[in-house]
């Protein structure tokens, strides 16, 4: 059996213009992105925004004053982690 070996805590570069992702080349992230040349990139953040998403459709129609918030707060990570 072969066993495929992901690299474990690579950040993928995601850009927040087009949602195109890639893996960067070398030590440091790219500045632009590949695809649309926009200089918004950031980590890839989807499976944040997704797990986000399932447990805000969760939580919304009783918990809004915490979802609320909490996509407040990771528009503002994805700011910060560039
Ligand atoms: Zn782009």
């Amino acid at each position: 059996m072969v066993r495929r070996r992901q690299p474990t805590y690579r950040p993928q570069n995601m850009c927040w213009s087009c949602w195109y992702t890639w893996y960067p080349r070398g030590k440091d992230f790219s500045l632009r992105c590949p695809n649309c040349g926009s200089s918004s990139v950031g980590i890839d953040l989807t499976w944040i925004i997704m797990i986000g998403g399932l447990v805000g459709i969760y939580f919304a129609a009783s918990y809004w004053y915490i979802v609320i918030p909490a996509i407040i707060f990771l528009f503002i990570v994805s700011k910060i982690v560039k």
